[in-house]
């Protein structure tokens, strides 16, 4: 029988002063009746109102499956990949966090089983259980736990929020709300729940049914969790009958029942939850102190310029992914779109985006097309689909004077372009494509060989922020106002340096390269060749925000509106 011995650990003499750590509180978001109804924007929404009010608030996403990043899923699945600075590839709603918040998110805040999962299976390889049963219960959740602490930590927060994947009621999200419940127990006034259902108004009967979200709160407390609040997503608003409906049967106050119907734009949601006053019962109920009105007078702001501009720039995204079944699937580019948009609206301009799928322009009759709009740009991509169609959209514009961005693929594709219809280099390809061909003009980085050999494929990118120097008097420069930029970047594949001197002979300007010099990180055409040809190999999307609109689209979009008026 196991006897129990005394602690020896004597305590170490006076410890060193230190601030003491903040004691942050937690508001988990889950989601009810279903999925894909907007409990991202719910929960960054909260997350903004109750930084305008004075808080220090981080996000978190748990994502319940076992990949151990975004990265290797298919985009069309699973929507955009957003890579966060330190390099994690993550789920897209951390990009709605960083741009809602205006803040730069990291790694420790995004999770997946899998990762969870690896990280108890690697402690017990370290020996770090000291010899004892690792168990799913609780070491999966008390690692969960963990993770979470440790974000408000890191962040030196006031608030931590976490949005659980998923809805409750499915297996793959019991240890996640395990943990919830177990944080719950320890500290319940420090933890609070909110849980974003979804009312639908059946066209038959064309009244609100309350009875799918009293379930999902049934399956919710069967964990042994209850929520303290809900916000009802719906087509329309919900009445007060259905509120009390609500409040009775779903254990909440009633002033914490919150409609939130369908709005034109996301970013109406913050201003509408404020006149909720939302944000404030959160903090009262947490007992945080906070100002005693959310200021988001920028915010406000924005808004009001998102509703209309002076005039319309008509931005044509010619990408890959944009078709599923009878489905567009913006989502894929969704911050390549917010971006357009942000800096549109910085100019006072309405964006009119419109989706192209490269295959299309395979056929170089339908080209002219492309002449009724102002900027062209091709976003990130992989693979060989669309590949010729999108290099003749390339040089289509690049003849045509029609202003251009590129980025990533969308880079790599306009050198390859220049090399094959400028420098006619016979058979010139990307190694990705054609790895036999005889101009190999983007290549794999070396460090990527031994990589692809072995299958190493997740995770293993060139990965997150990297700096690149900036030619002075180069429009990438003019547009950054500084001399070297810090980007994103998520790619295997580089400019092949043997090729540069031809290029830059031939009048493409690489104008930002890696501070070693090895690294293409922007192309240009100089302004007296075209309006605006450039291609960057970074992700300049993931950085815009609606506060901040990125220096190298509004750029672009400011050039493609001047092209138009002229
Ligand atoms: N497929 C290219 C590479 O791996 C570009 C990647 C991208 O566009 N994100 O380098």
């Amino acid at each position: 029988m196991a006897t129990r011995k005394k602690s020896t650990t004597k305590t170490a003499t006076k410890p060193a002063a230190k601030k003491a750590p903040k004691n942050p509180k937690y508001i988990f978001i889950v989601g009810g009746v279903m999925s894909g109804v907007g409990k991202g924007i719910a929960s960054s929404s909260i997350a903004t109102c109750l930084q305008a009010r004075g808080l220090n608030v981080t996000a978190m996403k748990i994502d319940p499956y076992i990949n151990i990043d975004a990265g290797t899923m298919n985009p069309t699945e699973h929507g955009e990949v957003f890579v966060l600075k330190d390099g994690l590839e993550t789920d897209q709603d951390m990009g709605n966090y960083e741009r809602f918040l205006n803040i730069d998110i990291p790694a420790i805040n995004y999770m997946t089983t899998g990762s969870v999962y690896q990280s108890v299976i690697q402690k017990e390889r370290n020996l770090e259980y000291g010899g004892r049963n690792v168990e799913v219960v609780p070491d999966i959740p008390l690692e969960v736990i963990r993770r979470i602490k440790e974000a408000g930590k890191q962040a030196n927060a006031d608030v931590v929020q976490i949005e659980v994947g998923g809805t409750v009621g499915e297996y793959q999200g019991v240890l996640f709300l395990e943990a919830l419940r177990m944080m719950k127990t320890e500290a319940p006034d420090d933890v609070a729940v909110v849980m974003v259902s979804y009312l639908p108004v059946p066209g038959s009967i064309g009244e609100m049914k309350t009875k799918p979200t009293q379930t999902a709160v049934r399956a919710l407390n069967s964990a042994g969790v209850f929520a303290d609040m809900i916000v009802c997503r719906s087509p329309i608003g919900v009445d007060d009958k259905r509120k009390e409906k609500i409040a009775k049967f779903c254990n909440v106050k009633l002033e914490n029942v919150i409609s939130a119907p369908d709005v034109d734009s996301i970013y109406d949601v913050p201003l509408n939850f404020e006149k909720d006053d939302l944000s404030m019962r959160i903090c009262q109920q947490l007992g945080l102190k906070c100002k005693q009105k959310a200021d988001l007078a920028g915010w406000k702001k924005f808004v009001k310029r998102s509703k209309g501009g002076t005039d319309t720039v008509k931005i044509a995204v010619v990408g890959k992914y944009f078709s599923s079944g009878d489905f567009i699937l913006s989502d894929v580019y969704l911050s390549v779109l917010e971006a357009i948009k942000y800096s549109a609206y910085g100019l006072n301009l309405t964006p009119e985006i419109h989706y192209l799928g490269a295959s299309h322009f395979e056929d170089k009759k339908n080209l002219k097309e492309l002449k009724k709009f102002d900027g062209v740009l091709v976003p990130g991509g992989f693979g060989k689909t669309g590949i010729q169609g999108k290099l003749n959209v390339i040089e289509y514009v690049r003849k045509q004077g029609i202003p251009y961005f590129g980025i990533c693929y969308g880079m790599q594709l306009m050198v390859l372009e220049y090399a094959q219809n400028v420098l006619k280099l016979k058979n010139a390809s990307t190694e990705e494509i054609n790895p036999k061909a005889d101009h190999l003009v983007i290549a794999v980085q070396a460090s990527q060989k031994d990589l692809i050999k072995e299958k190493k494929m997740g995770g293993t990118m060139r990965l997150g922020q990297y700096e690149a120097k900036l030619a002075k008097g180069s429009l990438a420069q003019k547009a950054y106002r500084a001399d070297s930029a810090l980007e994103r970047h998520r790619h295997r594949y580089e400019v092949n340096t043997d090729y540069i001197e031809q290029l830059v002979a031939a009048g493409l300007d690489f104008t930002g390269v890696s501070p070693d010099g090895e690294l293409m990180e922007i192309a240009e055409l100089s302004k007296e060749d075209h309006p605006f040809f450039m291609g960057v190999q970074f992700h300049p999307e993931l950085q815009a925000r609606p506060l901040a609109p990125h220096p190298l689209f509004t750029a672009f979009v400011k050039a493609s509106y001047e092209t138009h008026t002229k």
